[in-house]
């Protein structure tokens, strides 16, 4: 984005008193109102007073240590992978929230800022918007999400496509299988092998298969590797890449079950412990749960964005 609309934005969020670090908006979402115009979506907090340069180089630094296996460089603005193909990394437009989903570059991907459960942790971290997890007090889950923030929803193909495999056949060429929660009998997942995504997987299945208080959640699993894309839309699904796994859809609560419209004022709901979604995050994994459009069934791998609130927060503390 420029760095007029930049500062524009920053003073919008100052005014809207919403600086606060690590707070979600406590705003209580109402069926009735309609969405706000698109092109005033804020800025998520993080950007604080690092400037857009430093907020390019917090995301690629997060690249660079959430993908060690790709090496990655930047040269005069692209994101360069090791087989010599380039990506544009920031191409300086502000998009709509719509713009976010269907074309974001690589920079975009960080827009919404994704603290994982042990980030959101600490007396701020949770003021107004969150609740003890009945299975882990020490854990805290959100009551509502900011409208339309998607954090990790926001994907650039490309990027996926060259890392994972850009047709069905090169990413089933590379997926292994994870035995899930075998101790519960669970069944085979497959997943990529690329950027140890199996590895990672097989981790959370380790950790889980020891708590069979968690198992109902876990067992009959949604899936793993589908080539396919989102429901209602054109993207692919990180299903498709081998990256993402859903699990038990019976526990699971999904937005579009309740309304089709991406700008519908939705109700948050969800009834996936916390635990599991720490044990996920640990391990590198998203949770579909911190969307405004909630799915929370989905996990995916996505430690740049872990990776980058870490980052954001090293930044902010030797300021
Ligand atoms: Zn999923």
């Amino acid at each position: 984005m420029g760095l007029r609309s930049f500062m524009k934005t920053l003073l919008l969020l100052l005014c809207l008193g919403l600086l606060a670090p690590t707070t979600l908006p406590a705003e209580v979402a109402s069926p009735a109102k309609k969405p706000v115009a698109q092109s005033t979506i804020q800025r998520p907090a993080y950007s604080e007073s690092f400037t857009v340069d430093q907020l390019r180089s917090f995301a690629f630094e997060a690249l660079r240590s959430a993908y060690p296996d790709f090496n990655f460089k930047l040269v005069n603005g692209k994101l360069v992978f090791p087989d010599g193909t380039s990506l544009p990394f920031d191409d300086g437009l502000d998009r709509s929230p719509q713009a976010l989903l269907d074309a974001p570059d690589i920079f975009d991907m960080f827009f919404y800022r994704y603290p994982s459960l042990a980030q959101r942790k600490g007396p701020q971290a949770t003021t107004g918007t969150a609740v003890h997890d009945p299975n882990d007090g020490a854990l805290t889950l959100p009551m509502s999400l900011p409208y339309l923030a998607d954090p990790g929803r926001i994907r650039n193909e490309n990027f996926f496509q060259q890392m994972y495999g850009s047709t069905e056949e090169a990413v089933k060429q590379r997926l292994a299988p994870v035995k899930w929660i075998p101790s519960g009998k669970g069944p085979t997942m497959m997943v990529t092998t690329i950027n140890g995504v199996n590895k990672a997987l097989q981790a959370v299945s380790d950790e889980l298969d020891k708590l069979p208080e968690l198992w109902p959640y876990l067992l009959r699993p949604g899936g793993s590797f589908t080539w396919r894309p989102i429901a209602g839309t054109n993207r692919l699904s990180v299903h498709s890449f081998g990256a993402a796994v859903d699990i038990n859809v019976e526990k699971s609560n999904y937005w579009r079950n309740v309304n089709q419209d991406e700008e519908a004022r939705l109700d948050y709901k969800n009834r996936i412990p916390a635990k599991i979604v720490e044990v996920f995050e640990r391990h590198g994994f998203i949770w579909g749960g911190w969307w405004y459009h909630y799915d929370t069934m989905h996990f995916e791998y996505r430690p740049e964005l872990i990776a980058y609130m870490k980052v954001v927060e090293h930044a902010r503390a030797v300021k």
